[in-house]
């Protein structure tokens, strides 16, 4: 008799994963198991919101595994270690899980993929985190995608597998320990609840509703426009597949680009597997010896959104206040932190992911380096957001940048972007003491620009000749 153990560590849910349904399918018996890593749960502030993310999403499993019949297992401790204790302890014959893509992922499932093969267990390694596995494509030259475009054709000419449900009739192991309690947590913060049949409901309501306009309204924070299920994808609470099959059956402009930024995901998720020292080094290196300056004054500014910058401040203090930022405003202030304040990317990069309930570390150095000019963007380093344009353009009104300073509530639409540009009869008139209530510029963004165009250019002039 096969004894299959099913290791969840990302891709928590039961809808179509290889790794549950081809047990199944082969008439094993099954157990299911989760490792809860002490090593990621001391963390405090948004860390610990995205360790509650967690038990919600594992608490659903566990529901989902109990309406079918069985558990889900909980390990506590190092999970190399408890994994491979467990499989000789239960005589597991057969062990199941989904890819990774991160560094330390792909050394620790290199380390239990060795020592289970030792003890005489088969490891089945299944596709389930990402659209496409992160080595299906490479270009004519035998390497990996580093431009986007050419990658997002080549997923469109091959999609993915339709999605496939969970399946039913299963063999349960039995096996007793420790359990993850069943819960259905319905509302987080804001977010849809992390549970696979509420997140699909809400991707529902966002076709039917959003998807049309999403090319259009998809830039402005002050509208509800997006999807909002990146935390879901990061967990893999929800199949991409679905997703990504859902959306080409509706169609149109908005669909298509919602399809697109799905892709960037997996662009981003096979920039890293390929090239694991983007993490701490620049994508393209010749930006490695790019000078940062070093002001933990401005540092701090930018963290607690006190720059003066309307637009950043807004989008940082709504970071810190619930973990989210609109995927236009992460783009404004990475651009601010690295080409205004000329401070390195990789101290944004660790901001956010400490921050973000989404975060995730292929998309978030991907986003960084794109913002930084030193990643895959195919624009060249010159490319400057000016915050008090991007403001207004995206954020014409003010609505987004009013809910998170309440100090500006009352400045008119004109300078609400630029508040320092008001004369001191009008600011007083409005009653605001600008520099005591709400900050001064910390910098001059005509002068920022130029001194970041300096400094890439330095680098540039000392490349050597090729
Ligand atoms: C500096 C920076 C840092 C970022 N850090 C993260 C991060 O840590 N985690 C994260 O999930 N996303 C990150 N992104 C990408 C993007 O901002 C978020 O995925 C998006 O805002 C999530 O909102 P949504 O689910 O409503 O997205 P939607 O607009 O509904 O998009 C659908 C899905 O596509 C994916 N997606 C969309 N845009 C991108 C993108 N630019 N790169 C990769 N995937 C994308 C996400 O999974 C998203 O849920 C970052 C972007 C930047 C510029």
């Amino acid at each position: 008799m096969s004894r299959s153990l099913i290791w969840f560590r990302r891709s928590l849910r039961i809808d179509d994963l290889t790794a549950f349904r081809h047990p199944v399918e082969m008439g094993h018996h099954i157990a299911c198991v989760v490792v809860r890593d002490s090593k990621y749960r001391s963390g405090d502030g948004s860390f610990a919101s995205r360790t509650n993310l967690y038990d919600h999403a594992i608490g659903s499993l566990a529901a989902d595994l109990e309406s079918l019949g069985g558990k889900l297992l909980l390990l506590d401790g190092n999970p190399d270690v408890e994994i491979l204790t467990f499989l000789a302890k239960n005589a597991i014959t057969d062990i199941w899980f989904a890819d990774e893509i991160e560094p330390d992922g792909i050394k620790r499932d290199a380390k239990v993929k060795a020592e289970a093969e030792q003890l005489g267990v088969r490891v089945h390694v299944c596709q389930d985190q990402y659209l496409f596995a992160p080595s299906t494509f490479v270009t004519g030259t035998g390497k990996p995608y580093s431009v986007f475009t050419p990658f997002k054709k080549r997923c469109l000419a091959q999609l993915p597998p339709r999605p496939t449900d969970a399946p039913t009739n299963i063999k349960w192991l039995d096996i007793d320990g420790q359990t993850v309690s069943a819960s259905m947590q319905t509302d987080i913060d804001g977010h849809c609840a992390m549970n696979t049949p509420a997140a699909y409901e809400h991707f529902t309501r966002f076709c039917g509703r959003d998807i049309e306009h999403y090319d259009e309204m998809r830039n402005f924070p002050a509208v509800d426009g997006t999807s909002r299920l990146s935390a879901h994808l990061h967990l893999g609470v929800v199949s991409p597949r679905r997703l990504l099959h859902q959306a080409l059956a509706i169609g149109g402009e908005g669909a298509s680009t919602y399809v697109s930024e799905l892709l960037w995901r997996d662009f981003y998720a096979q920039i890293l597997f390929h090239r694991p020292d983007t993490t701490h080094a620049c994508f393209q290196h010749q930006w490695d010896t790019l000078v940062w300056q070093d002001d933990a004054e401005h540092v701090s500014a930018w963290m607690e959104g006190r720059t003066g910058y309307p637009i950043v401040d807004a989008a940082m203090r709504q970071l810190n206040t619930t973990g989210w930022m609109h995927n236009r405003l992460r783009m404004i202030v990475a651009s601010f932190l690295t080409k205004d304040l000329l401070i390195d990317w990789r101290i944004g990069e660790a901001y956010f992911r400490s921050h973000l309930l989404d975060g995730d570390l292929a998309s978030n150095v991907g986003g960084w380096q794109w913002a930084a000019s030193t990643g895959t963007d195919a624009q060249p380093w010159f490319r400057v957001f000016n915050p008090v344009s991007q403001g207004a353009k995206f954020d014409p009104d003010g609505a987004f940048v009013r809910t998170w300073l309440p100090e500006l509530q009352n400045v008119p639409d004109k300078f609400i972007h630029a508040p320092w540009l008001m004369s001191y009869s009008e600011a007083t008139w409005l009653d605001i003491k600008l520099g005591h209530d709400y900050p001064n510029p910390i910098v001059d963004h005509g002068v920022q620009r130029l001194k970041a165009l300096e400094m890439f250019k330095k680098v540039t002039l000392t490349r050597e000749p090729s």
